[in-house]
């Protein structure tokens, strides 16, 4: 049997993360483990595939605290400005990184680079050992250590098992943690999408009937698209030909940037909330989508994630005689109570608010957008959760 301080169930964004946090933070070197089932280079890989996301503010400072961001920045795009309109209405928002004062809103990478990337900073350090392909099926507890058991018939032990499997969870279920689940009842089409005009740095998220459109800037001119469908209508949208799709695309988006003229390959995501009250167990803690998995209307996810991340390996660095000890879980659980609930429910009252066309709501959420536009206070708090300045 192996015995590593802390085994990582899931090397995506979240668990490969952790695993060079605690690398970085521990005074002395630990011993990690990170299972996970798919290469970084496994077009099938679901944690590290064609998606790009936004990392806030917030999420460059950790990034850049653990030494990652050197490493990403060169694939990495910036957010200059953030426009959010509403569909026919007069209601906007506009953030620009001058007014907020910041070199830049935020930066869009495309995951599977950070995959590649992250890939080679594991395998290239010593104290980190990568099980791939790989996958945790069966987990014990004692008193001072937790066993696991990978599908390839190897055991690990460990002081510390992190799940940070994915929404779904195999560790979670192991150990039996309830899950919460809410259907939004509707589909995110994602795609790469070409326009006419640069997109110079700019972000847009546009509030329409059928669902939130989002198109973030990216390398090479491309925009990378998020849009937020009924199912029914996310089926039909993937059905259609490459003009047809842009065509419906750029009716529900207008004409900021111009013709939409190419989209690339599209993939679809049904669009559940899904949430672990409790984040702990014995010898055991949970990070990134395993602990809550939310819509993308904020691009919240990772940025949210990562905070756990952060949280989880400063208390482990604090403890690191023995990084599953219950006061460094309970601390951690504690860290992270108020900042996972208030992010998920900022996140699912955007979608009640920006997803329905009942005509109070549709009035209300012009005025807010408005007020907010004009009176700064009004956008302090939305705007400090969208950097991801949030205290941990
Ligand atoms: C359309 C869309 C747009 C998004 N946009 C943004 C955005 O702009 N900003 C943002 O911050 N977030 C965004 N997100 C969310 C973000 O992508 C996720 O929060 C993040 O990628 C989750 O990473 P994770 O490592 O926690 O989980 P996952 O990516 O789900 O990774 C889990 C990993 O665990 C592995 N695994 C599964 N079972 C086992 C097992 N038994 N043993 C070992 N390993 C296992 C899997 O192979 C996988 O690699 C978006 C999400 C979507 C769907």
């Amino acid at each position: 049997m192996k015995q590593f301080d802390v085994v990582i169930a899931g090397g995506a964004m979240a668990g490969m993360t952790l695993a060079l946090a605690i690398n970085k933070r521990a005074p002395q070197p630990l011993s990690i483990a990170v299972v996970e089932p798919f290469n970084a280079d496994n077009l099938a890989h679901p944690g590290f595939d064609s998606r790009s996301i936004a990392l806030s503010y917030g999420t460059v400072s950790i990034l850049k605290q653990l030494g990652l961001w050197a490493d990403i920045a060169p694939v990495a795009t910036p957010i200059n400005q953030i426009h959010v309109s509403d569909r026919s209405h007069a209601g906007m928002v506009d953030i620009s990184s001058q007014e907020v004062g910041l070199e830049s809103l935020g930066y869009v990478v495309e995951l599977a680079d950070v995959g590649r990337i992250y890939q080679k900073c594991v395998t290239q350090d010593e104290n980190i050992q990568l099980f791939c392909p790989a996958s945790v099926v069966e987990i014990e507890r004692e008193q001072a250590l937790a066993t696991v058991v990978l599908d390839n018939g190897e055991t690990l032990s460990t002081k510390l098992l992190v799940a940070a499997d994915g929404a779904v969870s195999t560790c979670c279920q192991k150990v039996g943690l309830e899950l919460s689940e809410h259907d939004f009842d509707q589909v995110a089409v994602i795609a790469n999408v070409t326009t006419e005009q640069a997109h110079k740095g700019r972000a847009f998220e546009r509030f329409t009937a059928s669902g939130p459109v989002a198109l973030l800037p990216m390398s090479e001119g491309r925009m990378s698209l998020v849009w937020c469908l009924k199912p029914q209508d996310a089926q039909a949208m993937m059905a259609l030909d490459e003009q047809a799709f842009l065509s419906e695309l750029q009716t529900m988006f207008g004409w900021r940037l111009g013709k939409l003229e190419k989209v690339g390959q599209r993939a679809s995501y049904p669009l559940l909330l899904r949430y672990r009250q409790q984040n702990i167990s014995h010898r055991f803690a949970i990070v990134g989508n395993a602990a809550q998995t939310l819509h993308p209307i904020a691009g919240q996810g990772f940025n949210l994630g990562i905070r756990d991340v952060a949280s989880l390996a400063e208390e482990i660095a604090r403890h690191s005689e023995d990084p599953g000890a219950y006061s460094v879980l309970s601390k951690f659980k504690q860290r992270r109570q108020a900042d996972r609930h208030a992010t998920i429910s900022l996140t699912s009252s955007l979608v009640h608010i920006f997803s329905n066309d009942y005509l109070s709501l549709r009035i209300g959420r012009n005025l807010g957008l408005a007020m907010m536009d004009n009176i700064p206070p009004l956008k302090a708090p939305l705007l400090a959760r969208t950097l991801g300045l949030v205290t941990r």
